[in-house]
């Protein structure tokens, strides 16, 4: 098996090929089929086992075979609606929300890996550094945004960053946010009312143990959930 069976376009694929993946790791080989046919999944994975690519290549694929339709229409649209404090506020198509800033870091530079050339634009943002670089950054669009949970709050709070169109929610080492007592700040996020509902939103979650806490996320509203084990 290789990434060549799964078909995920073209400029999606050869950036695959510039990393010089020859072979899906398991957790890319169940995971992507169950993400493609749009279903929630819970997935164990650990640190190494490829699970950023798992989610990132179907999803950017999605997002790019999707343009210029709907959804980056709509999130180009209404990039120019101006925020609380007067400047362009983006609306990621995708979310991706991790503990620390070295994993929103790695999650980054991975998918600016894979979306090179293709019109998707990752940002990042994380707690700890410079915010105002951070808005300007946004500022120049966004369609996939990283981000550790309190920052992302500020951001939304300061009318950069609106949630309307927000098709994919991913958390990655979903375990560590909770540890690391960002629970209630993942709730804002997800609560929010202008976030897409679920039947509209797809929501993955990543972690590498499976504890009551997590089972019991009840406000993500798995449907259709799947759990894939590596
Ligand atoms: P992750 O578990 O997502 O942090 O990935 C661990 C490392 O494996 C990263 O450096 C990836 O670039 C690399 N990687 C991910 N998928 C593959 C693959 N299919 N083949 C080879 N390396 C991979």
């Amino acid at each position: 098996e290789s990434f060549q069976d799964i078909d995920m376009g073209e400029i999606i694929m050869g950036n695959v090929a510039l990393t010089r993946y020859t072979r899906p790791t398991p957790v890319q080989k169940y995971a992507i089929p169950i993400i493609k046919s749009k279903r929630d999944l819970m997935a164990c994975a650990q640190t190494g086992s490829g699970k950023t690519a798992a989610f990132l290549l179907p999803i950017l694929s999605q997002i790019y075979t999707d343009g210029p339709g709907e959804a980056l229409n709509a999130a180009k649209a209404s990039g120019t609606d101006n925020g609380k404090y007067g400047r362009r506020k983006q609306y990621p198509i995708a979310l991706v929300l991790a503990p620390t800033r070295e994993l929103a870091l790695q999650i980054y530079d991975e998918a600016r890996k894979f979306s090179y050339r293709s019109r998707v634009r990752p940002c990042v943002v994380y707690g700890g550094a410079d915010i105002g670089q951070q808005i300007r950054d946004l500022e120049r669009g966004c369609h996939l945004l990283v981000a550790t949970p309190g920052r992302l709050v500020d951001m939304m709070e300061r009318g950069k960053i609106g949630l309307d169109y927000c098709n994919y929610l991913i958390l990655d080492e979903a375990d560590r946010m909770l540890d690391m007592g960002f629970e209630p700040q993942i709730r804002r996020i997800v609560e929010q009312d202008t976030m897409p509902h679920k039947g509209i939103r797809q929501t993955l979650m990543f972690s590498a143990t499976f504890p009551k806490e997590i089972q019991n996320l009840e406000i993500l509203n798995f449907r259709n959930g799947s759990i894939v084990v590596n």
